[in-house]
């Protein structure tokens, strides 16, 4: 009799990438889906970027590089952030990994040690309570009010000396809300006079459809040791298969890192990471191009959503999700998803998996065409009216 890990045995599965494979089992018996659930931009890469990786290849750059990644791509990170007055040393600061789940999980390794507790606000992506699992921490999470992205008392409340790290993603998946300045404000503080470990996720922040970007938490300069900032190509470049993601963070938290990763994964793909330079330098107009349409189907999705009288949903600041509640479901939000797809052929993600405040809810992709949009909209309509209890 072999026994496998009781400890990897209890981490729940990626709840968003389950509903991915259930779609393939139905597209592969030749079911036709509108999906609403998928967290990736429908875009193509921009071209730019393909030739880069390309040429890349073709000049025979196939081979090991550093385990940080390769120091131009690094500069090119740094410089990122010269507009918004940040200074980074590419050499010490910044490690280059295989996607932002591996950037997140890499630094969880490197600072969460058994019973250590996480403070999460929830709702908030599905990833990161089975990350904290796997690192041996216990999350604690911290339901927000609506339209906010914390519950400041509730924090303070829940502080106590296990307390090691709070974790924060924004714009948010799945509820598109952004933090406010106010909130970095009691974030910083809070950081501060606690000595935690703060892990910003800002991997959606170039997807944003307020008047001005949001502002990363790299601008608190004082907060550089206990800060982690994370962020990806993915959903900005629209290169989820290409798998490219990076920290920055104190010199202390890139050497455990990267040690991390010498004994993983040991670099993200060396001519994606050629790419990732021209993602950087060269693809500012396909981005913006990219936010514009997210916006314009962010617009017409919460059109549709607000004629529907039994839902309540609050407008996404950026990210290309929608969260809404669904009013008196005669089910909980797993069934409510599941059986959506089996009799409308429609899939979204339950909002169950997204932490406490998500039943009830689920997360509706706007990454999608419009034409999808408006079909899969028109489906989930019908299924809400053939699935509501009788409130009097
Ligand atoms: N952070 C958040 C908030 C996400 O939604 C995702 C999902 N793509 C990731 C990180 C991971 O992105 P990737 O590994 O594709 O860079
Ligand atoms: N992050 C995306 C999502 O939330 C992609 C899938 C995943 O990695 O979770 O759908």
């Amino acid at each position: 009799m072999v026994y496998f890990s009781k400890h990897m045995e209890a981490v729940p599965p990626s709840a968003t990438l389950k509903t991915a494979q259930l779609v393939f089992q139905l597209e592969r018996q030749g079911i036709k889906v509108i999906r609403l659930d998928a967290g990736q931009p429908d875009f193509d890469t921009p071209e730019v970027i393909k030739n880069a990786a390309i040429k890349a290849i073709k000049e025979g750059f196939t081979f090991y590089t550093s385990s940080r990644g390769i120091i131009d791509l690094r500069e090119a990170i740094a410089k990122r952030f010269d507009k918004e007055d940040v200074e980074i040393d590419p050499e010490k600061n910044i490690i280059v990994t295989p996607g932002a789940k591996f950037a997140v999980l890499s630094s969880l390794f490197a600072t969460i040690e058994p019973g250590d507790q996480v403070i999460i606000p929830t709702p908030n992506w599905v990833s990161y309570f089975s990350m904290i699992q796997m690192a041996g921490g216990i999350q604690v999470p911290i339901t927000s009010p609506n339209t906010k992205m914390i519950n400041e008392d509730k924090i303070l409340e829940n502080l106590n000396y296990k307390t090691k790290m709070i974790l924060i993603d924004y714009p948010c998946n799945p509820t598109g809300n952004i933090l406010t300045e106010e909130e970095q404000k009691f974030l910083h503080d809070i950081v501060l006079d606690e000595d935690l470990f703060l892990l910003s996720d800002e991997t959606y922040r170039e997807l944003y459809y307020t008047e001005k970007k949001p502002k990363t938490m790299l601008c608190c300069e004082d907060l550089h040791d206990n800060l982690i900032i994370i962020d990806g190509f993915s959903k900005t470049y629209s290169m989820t298969g290409w798998r490219l993601g990076y920290v920055i963070g104190s010199k202390k938290l890139i050497d455990l890192v990267d040690k991390f990763q010498q004994n993983s994964t040991t670099h993200p793909t060396s001519f994606v990471q050629k790419a990732g330079i021209v993602a950087l330098n060269q693809a500012y107009e396909e981005v913006e191009k990219m936010r514009n349409i997210f916006k314009q189907r962010r617009d017409m999705m919460m059109e549709i959503l607000d004629k529907i009288p039994e839902i309540e949903c609050t407008i996404p600041n950026g990210a290309f999700y929608a969260f809404p509640h669904i009013k008196n479901p005669k089910m909980d939000s797993s069934a409510f998803a599941y059986n959506l797809l089996k009799t409308k052929k429609v899939s979204v993600i339950s909002g169950n998996p997204f932490g406490p405040g998500g039943e009830h809810h689920v997360r509706l992709s706007f990454a999608t065409s419009s034409e999808q949009i408006k079909e899969g909209l028109k489906r989930l309509t019908e299924f809400i009216s053939e699935n509501q209890q009788n409130v009097s």
